[in-house]
Parts: C-alpha cells; sequence; structure tokens
C-alpha cells in the first residue's frame, strides 16, 4: 500500500499532538496482533526519520506509532553518511515510503560541541561535518536548523531519492522542541 506523503505528515502531526498532553504511548500499535500482521506481510512504514540519537528524542513516541510504522535513522546531530544513505534508499526504494522528515532537535549536544568546537576522537567526523552546515552559527536552534537543511541536501543527492521524488516523494524539515515536546515542521 502507498502512503501519500501528505497522509503520512497528517499521522505524524495528529500523534504529535497527542503525545504533548500523554503521559504514556498509548496510541502507537504494538500489539501481538500487529507484530505477527507485519511478521507475515513484511513493513509499510508510512514516514522514514532521520533524526539525532539524543535519548530525549523518541521518534516512536513523538509520533504515537507503533510496530511497522516510522523507519527511523538516528545518528548523533542526525547527520547521513554512507551507511544511513543506503538505509533511506531501502525504505524508500524497497518499502515505497513516500516521507522523509529529518528531524533536528533543540539542545543538540552534538551541535553545541560543533559550535564550542570540542570533541573527541570518535565524533570528529560528526561535528565536522555540522560544523560545514552551521558556518559561523552560534546559536544552537538556528544551528540545528542549518544542520537539518545540510542533511535534506545529503540525502537529495542521491540519484535514488532524485528518482522518487519524480514520483511523489517528499522530504521536510522538521524541529523537535525537548521542552514542549512539539515538532515544528518547516515549509
Ligand atoms: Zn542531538
Amino acid at each position: 500500500m502507498i502512503i501519500s506523503p501528505k497522509l503520512a505528515l497528517t499521522w505524524l502531526k495528529e500523534g504529535n499532538e497527542a503525545y504533548m498532553i500523554s503521559e504514556k504511548n498509548h496510541l502507537g500499535d504494538i500489539s501481538k496482533e500487529k507484530r505477527l500482521h507485519t511478521h507475515r506481510h513484511g513493513q509499510n512504514p508510512y514516514a522514514v526519520i532521520v533524526t539525532c540519537s539524543d535519548s530525549r528524542v523518541i521518534p516512536e513516541s513523538i509520533f504515537m506509532a507503533g510496530i511497522g510504522d516510522l523507519f527511523v535513522i538516528r545518528l548523533a546531530g542526525n547527520v547521513v553518511a554512507d551507511f544511513g544513505m543506503g538505509s533511506i534508499e531501502y525504505a524508500v526504494d524497497h518499502l515505497n515510503c513516500k516521507l522523509i522528515v529529518v528531524m533536528g532537535h533543540t539542545m543538540c549536544g552534538a551541535i553545541h560541541s560543533a559550535i564550542a568546537d570540542s570533541h573527541s576522537n570518535f565524533i570528529s567526523s560528526i561535528i565536522k561535518e555540522i560544523q560545514s552546515a552551521i558556518g559561523e552559527e552560534t546559536d544552537n536552534t538556528k544551528a540545528a536548523k542549518l544542520n537539518v537543511f545540510n542533511t535534506i541536501e545529503k540525502i537529495k543527492s542521491s540519484e535514488i531519492i532524485q528518482e522518487n521524488t519524480k514520483n511523489g516523494l517528499k522530504i521536510v524539515g522538521a524541529m523537535y522542541h525537548t521542552h514542549s515536546g512539539f515538532v515544528e515542521f518547516y515549509k
């Protein structure tokens, strides 16, 4: 079943509204029935979510999603390198996902490190990538937004993504606000 990007975006926004006033994730279907259905018939996620590994940013809860709903790629600072790109291409090309959301967040430690230019060996490649995206910007949230759009440009550089864009694939930037739980979708 192909789910239009418009419908997928509506589901994400509705899920996020429910999340903001919820104590527990009671809307995402994680039932035995859903588990068995997706086991037998495969997955049909309605959106790819590219976001940060930050433990405060939990896509399935933020969008009240359950089994088989979201195809999630998470790396600190929501950067995408080859493995991430491959994962996105798989979701788009093999699972017919028509919506990609690149979601940064406020108070992001990776963005903070990029601004402060402080990093250890393992994260230096992430920090360099973010620094190239944010330039001289020192406001964390503004820098996070620039970083989201840099990741979108990276995703758009894929030929598979370009082909699928001709067939209705949409890529949307977003910001998760860690204080309110609100997901701001960029136009
Ligand atoms: Zn982060």
